[in-house]
């Protein structure tokens, strides 16, 4: 095949990938009840918000958030109504602040207590998605949850929801009557932004669009907006899909090479082809990035 063959059919490919219709997945990390005063009504309107849609998410829960009469209660409900439960450490601290045998430990930790919960496949996310801050720490770790039949639970759309909750919630403490919807349109947007951008990752990288795997926290903003962002993403053609079914896609077997290991699956295999530093910050995600937004808009 000469070059201008290949451009031609590479074309061709990411033309046709761009009409394809995309499929996403919701996965949830921490179940970080303890700083709010109503996590039972947090917990079932993130559980009536996927029910509306009958999708099954993802839940990555930290060990010590489970490990108690009211974390347990709060699990229950998700693995009643068939949601995939996953590892998240026991104490969530990052990988790149730890030795492996810390984190191997805090691993096993969150394992023991999560036993009865974690459903198949077996699914375990790093905290801050950071793998691994040497090749060797990256590959030592791969293996041993290869050992403990762990799959890694890639994120492929990463975003910041985690800091827009955290502002919000700082709003509310100083300001009780804080009309709360001024965050839903510049939280969609966010996602959609970084959804977009993510997607089309994915087609430069790969030639076709995954199904994706977004990342989002249990917590107060999506108590109040995740029933709009699946209507969004549905009201813009995307299928929302069960996790579990997301999961079995090949691109989530990939390993990429990269040190500092992790981020998103696709910001990784991006930076691995060496291809796209030019559109590649790191972090991929930040509060840096979204902080002059929400001052702007004075939220
Ligand atoms: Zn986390």
């Amino acid at each position: 095949m000469t070059r201008r063959t290949f451009l031609l059919s590479t074309a061709s490919v990411t033309a046709h990938a761009a009409e394809a219709p995309r499929s996403i997945a919701i996965t949830m990390d921490d179940l970080n009840w303890m700083p709010l005063p109503n996590p039972t009504e947090i917990n079932q309107r993130l559980l009536d918000a996927m029910r509306n849609h009958q999708a099954r998410l993802a839940l990555f829960v930290i060990g010590r958030n489970a490990d108690s009469p009211t974390g347990r209660a709060l699990i229950q409900p998700w693995k009643d109504a068939g949601h995939l439960i996953g590892n998240h450490t026991y104490s969530h601290r990052s990988y790149s602040a730890l030795t492996f045998d810390e984190f191997s430990a805090d691993v096993v930790h969150a394992d023991k207590v999560l036993a009865s919960d974690l459903g198949t496949p077996r699914l375990f996310r790093f905290p801050a998605l950071k793998e691994g801050d040497t090749a060797v720490k990256r590959d030592r770790m791969r293996a041993f949850l290869a050992t403990h039949h762990y799959r890694i639970g890639h994120v492929t759309i990463d975003a910041s929801d985690w800091y827009y909750d955290n502002r919000l919630r700082q709003r509310l403490a100083s300001d009780a009557g804080f009309d709360v919807s001024r965050y839903r349109q510049p939280y969609l947007d966010h996602l959609w932004d970084r959804a977009q951008f993510y997607d089309n990752l994915s087609i430069e990288v790969l030639g076709r669009s995954v199904p994706h795997t977004l990342l989002i926290h249990w917590n107060l903003l999506n108590s109040l907006f995740l029933a709009d962002v699946l209507e969004m993403f549905r009201r813009r053609t995307w299928r929302i899909v069960d996790a579990q079914d997301a999961f079995r896609d090949t691109i989530f077997l990939r390993a990429p090479k990269t040190v500092p290991a992790g981020e998103s699956l696709l910001w990784a295999l991006a930076k691995e082809s060496g291809k796209f530093d030019n559109v590649l910050r790191y972090p991929g995600e930040d509060d840096v990035y979204e902080k002059p937004k929400l001052d702007r808009m004075g939220l």
